[in-house]
């Protein structure tokens, strides 16, 4: 189902629900993507919306569209949206290029900006029901990512976390998030993964963050680094090689359980480990990005599959030029 047709779908059954139960009506502000040109449908709780439209000086909201975009990798729209649904402005939110910022010569342009003065993508909110309310400045391509809309006058800061290397401030203003420790600890990370590699697309760094939210339970582990890591690299990683030899074998015998997960969840795992490895084999070497196109609503399942693949010496990656 096209993503717009699945959300006309969850327009319906949700409005199914909610009418009732007599409480919420769902509409939809629908508009273009500037940059996919798909077509798509962002569902607003009408009476909330109306409530932030009474409250809002030019009767327009801001809600951040998150959709599979070009590549399928997440895209952000902000879109501002009036009292009867229609989309009154759009802006497509990107971190600058870091190649702008490189001389003819090749050495980094030095900036000395306050960090008031870098441009700011808003993103209002990555995941449904998660508050989560934070600025990441990211000096070496003089972005703030404001995450929650947080207004600075209203929104205290909570907590502010240095990257390692210097690159990165992280101005945490708040959660709802079950634990706070484990989210500073995982937020620590993600700045000193972001420090050490090179500007992404913005649209990793969300996933990176939908991976935090949804490890939030439990402190990072060594794997969840490295998935991490992989998730933010994704866009310039390549599958150098295949062991054809083991995978014939591998779905055979006792190899699969080194990639039955904990959760229970290993006749699926199975299911799209055999499409990868089948994808692999017809075309040896090809970005990864080719194989998150297979199922990219599992974008993090299909990372940590690539990297268990690696670490059974049946696949090697290596970055794409
Ligand atoms: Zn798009």
């Amino acid at each position: 189902m096209a993503r717009n047709e699945y959300n006309e779908f969850l327009f319906e059954e949700f409005n199914t629900f909610c009418n009732n139960r007599h409480t919420v009506s769902i509409g939809m502000a629908k508009y273009l993507c500037p940059t996919c040109r798909k077509q798509l449908a962002h569902p607003l709780d009408i009476q909330k919306h109306k409530e932030l439209v009474s409250k809002s000086k030019n009767g327009l909201v801001l809600y951040s569209d998150i959709h599979r975009c070009v590549n399928e990798i997440l895209g952000v729209c902000n879109i501002r949206v009036d009292n009867d649904l229609n989309v009154r402005g759009f802006e497509y939110i990107k971190l600058p290029s870091l190649q702008n910022r490189v001389s003819k010569l090749g050495i980094l342009v030095a900036t000395r900006k306050a960090r008031s003065d870098y441009p700011e993508g808003i993103v209002t909110n990555i995941v449904d029901g998660v508050r989560l309310k934070l600025i990441m400045s990211m000096k070496k391509i003089d972005f703030r990512l404001n995450v929650g809309n947080v207004n600075s006058l209203h929104d205290p800061v909570i907590d502010l976390l240095h990257s390692t290397n210097g690159d990165i401030d992280l101005y945490l203003c708040g959660s709802n998030l079950p634990s706070y420790d484990n989210l500073k600890v995982w937020l620590q990370v993600i700045i000193d993964l972001l420090d050490g590699t090179q500007p992404c697309i913005l649209g990793l760094i969300l996933e990176s963050f939908k991976y935090i939210i949804e490890n939030n339970d439990h402190l990072p582990q060594q794997k969840d680094v490295q998935i991490l890591r992989m998730i933010l690299d994704s866009y310039f990683t390549c599958i150098e090689d295949i062991n054809q030899g083991v995978v014939s074998s591998l779905f055979k015998g006792g190899g699969r359980s080194i990639f039955k997960s904990k959760k229970g969840s290993g006749k699926t795992e199975l299911s799209t480990i055999i499409k990868i490895t089948d994808e692999i084999v017809k075309e040896p070497n090809q970005p990864i990005l080719n194989l998150i196109k297979i199922n990219p609503e599992h974008f993090m399942d299909i990372i940590a599959t690539l990297i268990k693949l690696e670490e059974a010496g049946i696949i090697r990656m290596e970055g794409c030029e």
